[in-house]
């Protein structure tokens, strides 16, 4: 299927590797120029020259921290008319809910609410000007279900989702889609950092604690950054222009519900 959006550009925050690579990866395979970002420069590099070379896209790098006013303002300028916004940024530590202080809760929500708030503030004027714009925030599956030793994530996530629902509303006439996609277990850095903190709470291998998780998911397995980046692809389509103020889990299964 053609996806309708060859030629328009994209910024992709946090992409370096995991699941903003994948987004940025599935993008570029239809014919999106980027802007892609990450704080460490080298790897950046490396995923841009990648990414370049695989689909003879555009792709200019900005080595930024993307929870910084500097860092989003550098971003920006290097599309300040990007027609597809895809918000990321690591996730916060887990720990437990009587140890986190003020300042945790403001890094955590700089990082997963007021950062992506302020680049669609920044972003969505010109897109609604332009009548067409696609905004996809990486969040979690921890909105829909808590995660007990993630609640700076849980409370983060939450925040931007409200901020979404009203938002998405607003700007739908303008032509202008806002969706949250929400991962479980996917095979990223990140998970592997969550399987060490079950090597370390309880006493097993790292193959014993990634199969302890994957027996939680319906799907016995963890999810890929490609399968991510292929959901992520379809939402910025021209065809997905009817889905508005959604949050799509992408989690094998993992999160129990009917609805
Ligand atoms: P990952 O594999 O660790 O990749 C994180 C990417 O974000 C890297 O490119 C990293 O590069 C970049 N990054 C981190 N902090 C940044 C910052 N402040 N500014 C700019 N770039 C930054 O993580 P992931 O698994 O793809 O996770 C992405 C998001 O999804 C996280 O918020 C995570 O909590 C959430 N999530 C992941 C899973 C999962 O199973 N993977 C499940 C639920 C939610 P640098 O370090 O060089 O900056």
């Amino acid at each position: 299927m053609d996806l309708g959006i060859r030629g328009r550009t994209a910024i992709v925050c946090a992409a370096s590797k995991g699941l903003g690579r994948g987004c940025a990866s599935a993008l570029a395979a239809e014919g999106v120029d980027l802007v892609i970002n990450a704080r460490g420069a080298e790897t950046l590099e490396a995923t841009a020259a990648a990414l370049r070379g695989a689909h003879g896209v555009g792709v200019t790098a900005v080595a930024a921290d993307i929870t910084t006013p500097d860092g989003r303002a550098a971003v920006l300028a290097a599309a300040p008319a990007a027609d597809i916004l895809v918000t990321n940024a690591g996730g916060p530590p887990p720990g437990l809910w009587s140890d986190w202080s003020r300042e945790d809760f403001i890094r955590a929500l700089d990082a997963n609410m007021l950062t992506p708030i302020a680049l669609m503030q920044a972003l969505l004027p010109g897109m609604m000007e332009r009548g067409w714009g696609r905004v996809v925030n990486i969040t979690s599956q921890s909105v829909k279900a808590p995660i007990p030793a993630l609640g700076l994530s849980n409370a983060a996530r939450t925040g931007l989702t409200g901020f979404v629902a009203g938002t998405s509303r607003q700007v739908a006439s303008a032509g202008v889609t806002i969706n949250n996609l929400l991962p479980g277990v996917h095979a990223t850095d990140r998970a592997l950092a969550l399987d060490e903190g079950v090597v370390k709470a309880e006493g097993v291998t790292m193959d014993e604690a990634r199969a302890r998780r994957e027996a939680g998911i319906p799907a016995r397995r963890y999810g890929t950054p490609e399968e991510f980046g292929a959901a992520c692809a379809f939402l910025c389509s021209t065809h997905a222009g009817f889905i508005v103020g959604q949050n799509i889990l992408l989690d094998g299964g993992a999160t129990s519900a009917t609805i």
